[in-house]
């Protein structure tokens, strides 16, 4: 030992060089954020390899998402002054697992060229077994069985293994589904993500002979980001590191944040008892960030319950104070965070330095949140990134969307028309697609065209025949709406058909009430008449729907009701699958966006200019990911925008998971402020509009939590007229003592002329113009709602 040199070891504090040092038996490594955990384990790889312990494929190296594989892989070479080659097992839990799966795939009965299902095959796989065994698949959805399997697997649980609260899952057959899907899988010799691990763990313990290899095989095994782990990977590092014990698990419990898909903290606990005599090194010093935001970041993770407790410290001086910000909307907010992005580009902020767009990153909690920025980014020339996830636009439920759109726009665009033929479902098969395709090829029309002929002629049958028919038949009217915004013809036309309506559902009405004043029993004896008037009602409400589309003065109206009338938005809803709310949202958000363009022909070339532009092209860029997927990552400038109550923390985890999820929430809130080195920003809108509803929204709770001393208020400078920073706040003990941040903020609203701000007399223009009642009440606080009708 000793040949070669260890420079890696000099940068590190005591504690670290003991976790680095400490070779052989376990090691449990559990500390706050940014204490340096991450480079504590990479240069134990380092130290591994340099002192000749291990050869690189004889460490087995897992962490969470590939981007940090990817880093982990930097830093380990970083340290050994060289890239490193042959470290073949280092990588994410999934990764490693296939590679161990396709060597061993006929143990589990598969062959090694298995094909891993998405979310999509697996879906329409559990489809088929529901109807097959007799069961209604709409009150029984597939997406619900999925998300079953899918937790039973992240436990390790066969469906041998099931206990009896989980058999009796799913109309007391989710059992049976279960072990028949898997068969299916078998025969389909395929897999699902859930079963890389299943399938390694089943191996493992039926073939002692073989985990016995692969435990002399990986020498060293080093975990991290643990906390996250769930109980069949944990089971998977278990087996592997029985033998020689030589484990290595860095985490920290306060960053857990996976529970919805069943990591379990738990995991921390049970690693002393399984690996007793384990080193347990402890980390408190910080070398990330400043004082300030430290000390933001302990603050609201102090809120939590059940901590396992720890202090955090750090040997660096002052630097700026986390930043706090209220903007009249996101909108706002977007535009905002691009001027600060810029003015820390160029380096004019006020005691602040010059950062590189690579230093500054935007941290959401929701996906949706991210089209704001990207829009404005794209407008104003601002590079960007998105990690993790497909841009906005490049989405799924925004493609569809997007197509209905370009059908409408342009009737002959065969590709949008074939995308949505069948979306939602429309009885249209494979048969009935190439019966339209010929039509449309010996008439040479457009698919559209040929569909509509293939309707007529008969050439499709039953469902097929109906669905397409009603889709022609709408995106005619649509493409009639489309033609004739502002056409009053049209719209007096609409008001005479709804006054007819109304003068027949008056007729219906005066019936009935004279049926009820004869003591006649309304419900029982006139069904027929009480659905004729709700029939007549549902009308008019659509015609009236479309008179407020042909009286407004942009697109956002058609596409709501194109969205809402083509079943789209429905499909979703009645979707279970754990993302389909998310895609909800970004629909609402599609819609938003709709709302600065004149027409939808503008917006959907803005649409395809912005995706020309994404060619990945070089250079510095500002990072836009979520707050899930920045975890271990570290930024000099951090932005966490939308920090209001229900979106931050989301209404949804606190709905699913009550105060567990709240919980899961703030250590997300925690994970997003130590991110950040030097700058930190949090910030939040008065206003969001969801589906042309203005919305007033609440600071969030996280606000409140974050500690006065450390916070600086700032001033959006539409809102109060002043330049940026002009009146920027000396805290909040001035504002409001001893109360929380957000009635600070709150007092600091109601003192604003909020009545002279743009965003105020812009929407009094637009209410105007559209002739448009605006109701504004007051809300909670100074703040506002203004319903847009
Ligand atoms: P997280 O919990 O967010 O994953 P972490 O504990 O893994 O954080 P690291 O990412 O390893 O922390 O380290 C945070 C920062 O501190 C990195 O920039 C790292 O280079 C630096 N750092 C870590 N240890 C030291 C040290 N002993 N001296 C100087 N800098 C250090
Ligand atoms: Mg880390």
């Amino acid at each position: 030992m000793g040949a070669r040199p260890t420079p890696y070891l000099e940068g590190l504090n005591p504690a670290q060089r003991e976790a680095v040092e400490a070779m052989d038996g376990p090691v449990l490594m559990l500390a706050g954020a940014g204490t340096g955990k991450t480079k504590a384990l990479t240069c134990r790889i380092a130290h591994l390899l340099n002192t000749g312990r291990a050869r690189p494929n004889e460490i087995l190296a897992v962490t969470f998402t590939n981007k940090a594989a990817r880093e982990m892989k930097d830093r380990v070479g970083a340290h050994m002054g060289q890239s490193v080659d042959g470290v073949r097992w280092l990588g994410t839990f999934h990764a490693i697992c296939v590679k161990q799966l396709r060597r061993h795939a006929e143990l589990v009965g598969l062959k090694s060229n298995f094909t891993i299902l998405d979310t999509d095959d697996q879906i329409r796989l559990l489809k088929q077994l529901i109807r097959a065994a007799g069961m209604d698949d709409k009150r029984w959805p597939a997406r619900q069985l999925a998300g079953l399997i899918d937790g039973w697997k992240n436990k390790a649980l066969t469906p041998a293994k099931l206990g009896a609260a989980d058999e009796a899952a799913f109309d007391d057959r989710g059992k049976a589904l279960y072990a028949q899907y898997q068969h299916r899988l078998k025969e389909l010799n395929a897999c699902d993500f859930g079963d890389l691990l299943l399938h390694m763990v089943t191996i493992f313990q039926n073939h002692p002979d073989l985990l016995e290899q692969y435990q002399r095989w990986y020498k060293y095994i080093l975990v991290d980001e643990y906390q996250d782990t769930n109980v069949a990977q944990y089971m998977w590092l278990r087996l592997l590191a029985q033998g020689h014990r030589n484990i290595c698990c860095v985490g920290d419990d306060d960053q857990s944040i996976y529970g919805w898909r069943g990591a379990e903290v738990g995991n921390i606990l049970r690693f002393e008892k399984d690996f007793p005599g384990a080193t347990v090194v402890r980390l408190e010093q910080n070398y990330r960030s400043t004082p300030h935001i430290l000390a933001a970041a302990s603050s609201v993770i102090a809120a939590n319950s059940g901590r396992l407790g720890k202090d955090l410290w750090t040997a660096e001086q002052d630097g700026e104070k986390v930043r706090l910000i209220g903007h009249w909307d996101g909108e706002e907010e977007a535009r905002w965070v691009g001027e600060e992005i810029e003015a820390m580009h160029s380096g004019t902020r006020a005691r602040l330095r010059k950062f590189s767009l690579d230093d500054q990153a935007i941290l959401v909690r929701a996906s949706h949140q991210m089209r704001a920025f990207e829009d404005r980014f794209l407008t104003i020339g601002l590079p960007y990134r998105v990690i993790g996830g497909p841009r906005f636009y490049e989405r799924l439920e925004i493609r569809d969307a997007m197509a209905y759109f370009r059908v409408v726009i342009s009737p002959e665009d065969d590709l949008a028309f074939e995308r949505i033929i069948n979306v939602p479902k429309r009885g249209v098969g494979d048969k009935a697609m190439t019966d339209i395709q010929v039509t449309a090829r010996t008439n040479g029309v457009s698919l559209k065209e040929g569909a509509r002929i293939a309707a007529q002629d008969g050439l499709l049958k039953g469902k097929a025949k109906s669905g397409v028919a009603q889709l022609i038949a709408q995106l005619d009217l649509w493409r009639y709406l489309y033609s004739n915004r502002g056409n009053e013809d049209v719209i007096s036309d609409y008001d005479a058909e709804i006054s007819e309506l109304a003068s027949k559902l008056g007729v219906v009405e005066a019936e009935l009430a004279l049926m009820t004043s004869k003591g006649m029993n309304v419900k029982e004896d006139c069904a027929e008449l009480l659905l004729l008037a709700e029939q007549l009602k549902s009308q008019i409400k659509v015609l009236q729907s479309y008179v407020e589309y042909l009286r407004s003065d942009n697109d956002v109206v058609l596409a709501e009701i194109i969205l809402d009338e083509s079943g789209y938005t429905t499909m979703w809803q009645n979707d279970k699958n754990p993302d389909s709310p998310g895609r909800l949202e970004n629909l609402k958000e599609l819609v938003k966006a709709l709302d600065a363009f004149d027409n939808l022909g503008g917006f959907l070339e803005h649409v395809a200019l912005i995706m020309d532009n994404s060619n990945e092209e070089h250079g510095e860029k500002v990072t836009i990911m979520t707050l899930h997927g920045a975890k271990g990552l570290e930024f000099p400038v951090v932005f966490l925008p939308g920090w209001e109550e229900g979106l931050f923390p989301s209404q949804r985890s606190m709905d699913e998971s009550g105060q567990q999820g709240l919980e899961e929430e703030r250590r997300l809130a925690y994970v997003g402020i130590t991110r950040a080195e030097e700058v930190c920003t949090i910030s939040f809108a008065g206003n969001r509009r969801v589906y042309g509803q203005w919305q007033s929204q609440l600071p969030s709770r996280f606000i409140d939590e974050l500690p006065q001393d450390h916070v600086d208020i700032l001033t959006p400078p539409g809102l109060y007229g002043g330049g940026y920073g002009a009146a920027q706040s000396g805290g909040f003990s001035s504002e409001a003592s001893g109360a929380g941040m957000s009635a600070a903020f709150e007092t600091r609203v109601e003192k604003a002329d909020v009545y002279n701000s743009p965003g105020w007399k812009r929407l009094q223009q637009r209410s105007q113009r559209s002739g448009a009642a605006t109701n504004v009440r007051s809300g909670k606080g100074g703040h506002m709602t203004i319903d847009a009708k």
